[in-house]
């Protein structure tokens, strides 16, 4: 049996300034030897904090990661950021395709899928969300649309070092819902299930987030489910007592 690695990592989505250095440093602080011991930890801030954050905490166990990324690795595409210039401000990881972007800038599977190879490009562990909506679980296909987005999202070639899946619901992301911890592991079960008939064995060795309104109180029993190997956790993720609970829970 492969033992894949848990990774909590911390979405703080628009959110943050230059005063949230302090709070940053209570995370890396937190992260004491029994937690490095068990779990990865990430934190992913606005890109105008990644630098200041890497320098605040040099060698920092606790990983950086940008939210978004364009294609190319540079030119003329004013306000985007690339992944070497994430790598460049000190982030190890990226994530790409959160419903947030895919909602509000329109991206499509295609671009996500080009955005994780510019991940892969740049030296940076891609994290590409998927998640279905609440009209798509509603109409009992959101196995079947999280299946498709893993298939038009995911280069060839992922693995275990270059690749990480965020399953995320869009209707439990801020909203305080959770799907049942039967449909959590139902829909990470057939999500490794796809990934095997695509990557064989390396899939087994890809890491399996699940993020949506994970807090405090709900981490250890979703935690615990079959074929989760981690959380995205954006809100309960800005404030470090919070955060580091949920990575305790795993
Ligand atoms: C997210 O945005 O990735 C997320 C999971 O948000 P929240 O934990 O606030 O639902």
């Amino acid at each position: 049996m492969t033992t894949r690695r848990p990774l909590v990592a911390g979405n703080w989505k628009m959110n943050g300034l230059k005063a949230s250095v302090p709070e940053f440093r209570r995370i890396v602080e937190g992260y004491d030897a029994a937690l490095r011991a068990r779990t990865d930890l990430m934190v992913c801030p606005p890109a105008t904090l990644l630098a200041g954050f890497a320098a605040a905490e040099p060698g920092s166990p606790v990983g950086l990661a940008g939210q978004d990324c364009h294609p190319a690795a540079s030119g003329a595409h004013t306000g985007d950021i690339s992944a070497e210039m994430l790598a460049d401000a000190g982030a190890g990881a990226v994530i790409v395709g959160h419903s947030e972007r895919r909602a509000d800038h329109g991206e499509s599977d295609e671009l996500v899928r080009a955005k994780a190879e510019a991940a892969r490009r740049a030296g940076l562990l891609a994290i590409i969300c998927v998640g279905e909506t609440r009209e798509v679980r509603e109409a009992g296909r959101a196995l079947d649309v999280v299946r498709g987005q893993l298939a038009g999202s995911v280069p060839d070639g992922a693995d275990g070092e270059n690749t990480v899946i965020a399953y995320e619901p869009v209707w439990a992301i801020g909203t305080g819902l959770t799907p049942t911890i039967d449909e959590i592991a139902e829909m990470h079960g057939a999500m490794r299930a796809h990934l095997k008939e695509r990557f064989g064995g390396q899939a087994d060795r890809i890491r399996l987030l699940y993020g949506g309104s994970v807090k405090p109180e709900n981490a250890g029993e979703i935690l615990a489910a079959a074929d989760v190997d981690g959380a995205l956790v954006g809100g309960a993720s800005l404030e470090a007592t919070s955060f580091l609970s949920i990575a305790r829970a795993y």
